[in-house]
């Protein structure tokens, strides 16, 4: 696979995973369009990036943000040749609890959001036979206590990918990539004490650096174009969940 000029559109590029695979990606040969809300993070990495790269404040739960952002790689870019479908939240919490307005948004920004994206960008992946990550997780395969509505965010990350990726091959190649415990700011917007404190304990003492998983995406979209990643599970090696 030639990786020279390749466009890739990157949702939640502000930090953690996504900025890690900007990195990646960027140094690979990409080009890429670094999506999220906080535009001062990603005008930053922007920049630090070089010429090629463009911040584009844009949030998932907000089509008319999205459309906007397709018609910027569009014009600025030529197009999207990749898009990693990676904003999401962990806003874990027992069911019966009272955050179910965060069940919500997490169903909004990491399952709706994922489609919004792959909406607006899927024309332009179609003209150039590009490649959709859906960046889902190990509680796409295991539901613990306490992560009902996440869970259920990436269950349906990975039941819908699956349907996509048979409607939409040859044309598209889709992958799932399912990280364990990744050290990123993800448990740092969680509001239930216990589940906060649970998910930081992990992140301190489990979990692996994003560059670990970043590299494993960019091994995934170098492969030959007939060769598809369907799904990767990656756990830190102490992890038993
Ligand atoms: P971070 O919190 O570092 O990154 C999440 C990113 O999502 C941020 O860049 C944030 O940017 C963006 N985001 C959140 N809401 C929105 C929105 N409404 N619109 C656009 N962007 C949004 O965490 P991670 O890097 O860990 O998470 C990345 C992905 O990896 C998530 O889907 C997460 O579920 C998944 N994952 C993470 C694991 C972990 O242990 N860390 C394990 C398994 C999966 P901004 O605030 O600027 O909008």
């Amino acid at each position: 696979m030639t990786i020279a000029n390749r466009v890739a559109v990157i949702t939640g590029a502000s930090s953690g995973i996504g900025e890690a695979l900007a990195r990646v990606l960027v140094a690979q040969g990409h080009k890429a369009a670094l999506l999220g809300r906080r535009l001062d993070r990603l005008t930053l990495l922007a920049d630090e990036l070089g010429a090629d790269t463009i911040a584009v404040q844009a949030d998932v739960t907000d089509r008319e943000s999205m459309v906007a952002a397709a018609q910027r790689v569009q014009h600025e870019l030529g197009g999207a040749d990749v898009l990693i479908n990676n904003a999401g939240v962990m806003l874990t919490a027992p069911f019966a609890s009272d955050k179910r307005s965060e069940h919500r948004q997490m169903i909004e920004t990491n399952l709706l959001g994922a489609m919004t994206a792959t909406e607006v960008f899927l024309d332009q992946l179609r003209v150039k036979g590009g490649d959709l990550v859906n960046i889902s997780s190990v509680a796409g395969r295991v539901a613990p206590a306490g992560f009902a509505a996440y869970a259920a965010t990436k269950w349906g990350i990975n039941g819908w990918s699956e349907a996509l990726r048979v409607e939409l091959q040859p044309d598209i190649r889709v992958m799932v990539i399912e990280p364990g415990a990744v050290a990123t700011e993800l448990s740092d917007h969680i509001s239930h004490r216990e589940s906060k404190k649970a998910a930081q304990d992990y992140r301190d003492n489990v979990a692996v650096p994003p560059e670990d998983i970043a590299e494993v995406i960019a091994f995934a979209l170098g492969r030959p174009k007939r060769l598809t990643l369907n799904e990767i599970l990656l756990r830190p090696t102490a992890q038993l969940m």
